[in-house]
């Protein structure tokens, strides 16, 4: 168990961070079990505890957890609630706190532990990821923060991105400044008949619900659309253009935290260049 001070004021909504031996030189380092040296900057991200020995837990799946404790209004088993980002004192179980490498700018490692870890998980999950002999177009529907980490992530695993949005005013953020190759609008049936099975994957982070049927007809023969937006309403699945095409539905959320950290890690090691919309590193 970890115990460090942080003032009010200093912590984002979900992604708490502390310098634990710059800024709070009077916190208590605890050695892991590991023998590892904990860094100086850690992170904690969505979640913040979970039983540890469910048959999620065991397999690193703790955000699956039934007992999953949330970071912010997460509840204890006293009752009380947490209030992450706005407690002025975080007691974390070492297990939920991400490491965060020095050459990471926190602004930036902050959106991975939530936006970002939504999207790169089911991207290698679901087999979205590109292999070295071959090519992968991928659909991006959306571009708010969980939509720009998918563009990211997809372009830094070599995909070709085509952003899929209601808005035509995104073409050029999508384009120029994330380095999509190509926009759809979703209103523009020409368009979206022209791109009729040729996609290999479809990630979608809208959180408005309608019709699937167009996003089902842009897939090719047996590929996935994976659902990570959370519409409160539901949306419309026609079920008949799935079957004839074995296409599949899909869904996931954020992820446990031996991914969490490798999604950091990842970043790290990543070139600025397909990570950066401002060529500084990584995101
Ligand atoms: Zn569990």
């Amino acid at each position: 168990m970890i115990r460090f001070p942080s003032p009010t004021g200093t912590l984002s909504f979900f992604h708490s961070e502390h310098h634990f031996s710059k800024l709070f030189p009077s916190c208590i380092r605890i050695p892991t079990s590991t023998g590892i040296p904990f860094p100086d900057v850690a992170r904690v991200g969505c979640i913040m505890g979970s039983c540890g020995s469910c048959e999620n837990c065991k397999q690193d799946l703790e955000n699956y957890c039934p007992k999953m404790l949330w970071t912010y209004n997460g509840q204890y088993e006293d009752g009380t609630r947490a209030f992450g980002g706005y407690s002025d004192k975080f007691v974390v179980e070492e297990h939920f706190v991400v490491r965060i490498p020095n050459d990471i700018p926190l602004a930036g490692a902050a959106p991975q532990l939530c936006a970002g870890i939504t999207v790169y998980s089911p991207l290698k999950y679901f087999g979205l990821v590109p292999q070295p002999s071959s090519d992968k177009h991928l659909g991006v529907v959306g571009l708010r923060g969980i939509g720009h980490m998918a563009v990211k992530f997809a372009k830094a695993f070599g995909a070709r991105v085509t952003v899929i949005s209601s808005s035509p005013s995104k073409e050029k953020e999508a384009v120029e400044r994330l380095g999509a190759d190509s926009f759809l609008i979703s209103h523009d049936h020409e368009k979206l008949a022209a791109a009729l099975g040729t996609m290999d994957g479809i990630i979608d982070t809208v959180s408005a619900s309608r019709s699937l049927l167009p996003l089902i007809g842009l897939l090719k023969t047996s590929r996935k659309l994976v659902l990570v937006g959370a519409p409160v309403e539901p949306s419309e699945l026609p079920v008949f253009p799935l079957i004839m095409g074995r296409k599949v539905i899909a869904s996931s959320a954020i992820r446990g935290m031996k991914e969490t950290q490798e999604i950091i890690d990842f970043a790290a090691n990543t070139t600025p260049k397909t990570l950066s919309d401002n060529g500084k590193k990584p995101f």
